[in-house]
């Protein structure tokens, strides 16, 4: 597992969790491809594994159970299925098949796919449920992880960038949210999107290459190299969307090579922001750069009539009390009014009140205390953004305007996106997002 506030100086392998305890299986199918050969270890035992077998792993009664090369075997922890040879390079498709993952955890898009995977899988009792880790080299992980982000028709410098904030992100380490699990990261938007060689390309394939072990660093430590799918126009602090000190590479600044004449500084006041939202400036994210229709041959996990640079949201009061009961566990019969109490540079909220009445006709008030606590609790599928304005509409709905898709702090891949399309090279594009840091090769 990775270490964290050590710069590795070898390329390290990385454990990804692909069944987490909370998905709740308790059984799973791994099919063995027909090339390269694979092993499977537990219990101090190794059995080849017949290539197109197709083996089904079970829990119960405090043992894993599965059977392989027409033999039944019982394993209490631990099973390892693995390539006999490491894998130098890796192909799309190539790996181990697995059944039903789940894509969008906790979201309203969560489904169920097939995905394929290099390197190792181990598979891991958690009391009585399975948990399924990935181990591979961070750079064939890499190169996974911007496909899975990506388009089929991106830009190379897009997709260079996209890794090497990836790469820096994953090698600062500072979230370490599954690391009780022994997982570095989990396959998930929790942590960065990763479908195994599902849907590698060529591409990503170069962009990893062409980037090997490049990563961000301010004075001497990784970048926490943040990014989000469009910062609205301007940036956001770390620091206002975050707990913990500022990060002076992520910083509110203006996603365009000028400062545009709409950014009336500062976004915090609720007119300026008020302004900004109905505005649609020259950034490297806006409409103007990249029609939003275009967005899905380059962005993959986009929706085709989706709008994100400038949004609207009406919120009915019976949506808006079952998000409230829901994510917030409030007992509320209306809604009385929603107000931002405090917006960072971006515009985005980082406090905001509802006031409601109870079941007993009281009126109440409950303090969303930051950025992902306003997005969550405000809409069943999550707000794009909390840069937003509300307007209380004459039946009782609530109209949201809003800026974004994210908590905008860092790379800005719609932005991203702007710039290489306008020709600037990978480089330009991270030294924008992250200013101050520098690029450097560490292994
Ligand atoms: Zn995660
Ligand atoms: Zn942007």
């Amino acid at each position: 597992m990775l270490q964290p506030g050590i710069i590795p100086d070898k390329e390290p392998l990385i454990r990804v969790g692909i069944i987490l305890p909370e998905d709740r299986y308790t059984s799973v199918s791994i099919v063995i491809p027909q090339s390269p050969a694979y092993q499977i270890d537990f219990s101090g035992r190794h059995v080849a594994l017949e290539a197109g077998a197709e083996l089904y792993f079970k829990y119960s009664r405090d043992s894993i159970h599965f059977s392989a090369s027409g033999k039944s075997f019982t394993a209490p922890n631990d099973i390892h299925i693995s390539p006999v040879q490491d894998e130098k390079q890796i192909k799309p498709g190539q790996g181990l098949l697995v059944k039903n993952v789940i894509s969008g955890r906790d979201f309203h898009w969560k489904k169920y796919i097939n995905a394929v995977y290099s390197g190792k899988l181990i598979i891991q009792r958690h009391k009585d449920r399975l948990m399924m880790i990935n181990e591979l080299p961070i750079e064939h992980y890499l190169m996974c992880v911007a496909t899975s982000e990506m388009g089929a028709a991106c830009p190379e410098a897009l997709i260079e960038a996209q890794t090497i904030t990836a790469r820096s992100w994953m090698l600062a380490n500072v979230e370490q949210k599954h690391v009780a699990l022994g997982m570095d990261v989990c396959n998930d938007d929790c942590c960065q999107r990763y479908q195994g060689t599902t849907y590698l390309t060529a591409q990503s394939i170069e962009g990893a290459l062409n980037t090997y072990g490049q990563v961000l660093i301010y004075k001497d430590k990784i970048c926490d190299a943040r990014y989000s799918k469009s910062c609205g126009g301007v940036m956001e602090a770390y620091e206002n969307i975050w707990p913990g000190p500022a990060l002076p590479y992520l910083q509110i600044k203006a996603d365009a090579a000028e400062e545009p004449p709409e950014w009336n500084k500062p976004l915090s006041d609720e007119n300026n922001f008020s302004a900004w939202v109905n505005s649609v400036p020259q950034t490297f994210c806006s409409p103007l750069t990249i029609p939003e229709n275009e967005l899905k041959q380059y962005l993959g996990s986009v929706d085709e009539d989706g709008q994100y640079f400038r949004w609207q949201e009406k919120i009915t009061q019976p949506e808006l009390i079952s998000s409230l009961k829901q994510f917030r566990g409030l007992d509320v019969t209306s809604v009385l009014n929603i107000s931002i109490l405090e917006r960072g540079g971006s515009g985005r909220a980082k406090k905001a009140a509802v006031d409601y009445t109870d079941s007993n006709g009281s009126s109440r008030q409950d303090i969303l205390q930051d950025e992902y606590s306003i997005r969550r609790a405000l809409h069943k599928k999550f707000l794009y953004s909390s840069a937003f304005t509300v307007t209380k509409m004459e039946d009782d709905s609530f109209n949201l305007k809003g800026a974004g898709w994210g908590h905008g702090a860092g790379l800005c891949q719609i932005g991203a996106l702007g710039m290489s399309l306008k020709n600037y090279n990978s480089r330009e594009i991270v030294l924008h997002y992250y200013p101050g840091s520098i690029l450097k090769r560490i292994y």
